[in-house]
């Protein structure tokens, strides 16, 4: 199977269609958040570097993520993965592409995962969780919402909100996202590497067309 690499608005769906993908698929799923914080946990040498930087305030390095990544990737063998938040600049997106083929990996695909802004929004404003149960809702899906108010299904606890976000914060997020990602889609359109796949459909048709993308062809 193809490896994934995700480029996707806030609350586009991209951590769901992960966790599907490594339950289903065996896919090793690499966010680049997760890296960061299970190294400094584990405080190897290139933790302790991380932590040194994230605790001054300051943006780990693009040179450091790449390390980190390509760790990862060393460790993966042939199993398939998911990149999830990663690339981030263009600069990243070309020695991502350095680095895959110097371990080999040929078979890779982009998967822009296509959400308008009112859609995510009602996404991100909408989710809800249950304190003690810990299962989510989202009071703008009729589908996910609890069946009374604010009060959880199974356990009967108040649900608390789960974003920080505002209406202001989250556009301000999406449109960050918009303007930083164009260089990268850009990049990968022009290697004929780009997939764009909306996520606004049904989870199960979203599955099922990631799927098909992912079936490897003899390029
Ligand atoms: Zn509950």
């Amino acid at each position: 199977m193809k490896n994934i690499i995700f480029i996707a608005p806030p609350s586009a769906g991209k951590g769901t269609i992960s966790d599907y993908f490594v339950k289903h698929y065996g896919y090793e799923h690499l966010s680049t958040g997760d890296l960061l914080r299970s190294e400094v946990a584990r405080g190897t040498n290139l933790g302790k570097e991380i932590n040194d930087i994230i605790s001054k305030g300051n943006l780990v390095s693009d040179e450091l993520i790449i390390r980190l990544v390509s760790q990862e990737l060393e460790k993966l063998k042939d199993k398939p993965f998911i990149l999830d938040g990663f690339p981030r600049t263009l600069a990243q997106a070309e020695e991502l592409d350095q680095m895959l083929v110097t371990l080999g990996v040929s078979h890779n695909v982009v998967i822009y995962l296509d959400v308008p802004l009112d859609i995510a929004m009602a996404r991100a404003l909408g989710r809800v969780v249950c304190p003690k149960c810990k299962r989510s809702y989202n009071i703008n899906n009729p589908k996910l919402s609890p069946q009374k108010n604010n009060i959880c299904d199974d356990c009967g606890t108040i649900l608390e909100r789960r974003s920080d976000d505002t209406e202001e914060t989250f556009r301000k997020r999406y449109e960050t996202f918009l303007t930083s990602t164009i260089p990268i889609t850009q990049f990968y359109q022009n290697k004929g590497m780009l997939v764009k796949v909306d996520a606004t459909d049904e989870l199960e048709l979203i599955y099922e067309k990631i799927l098909s993308l992912t079936k490897q062809d003899e390029a």
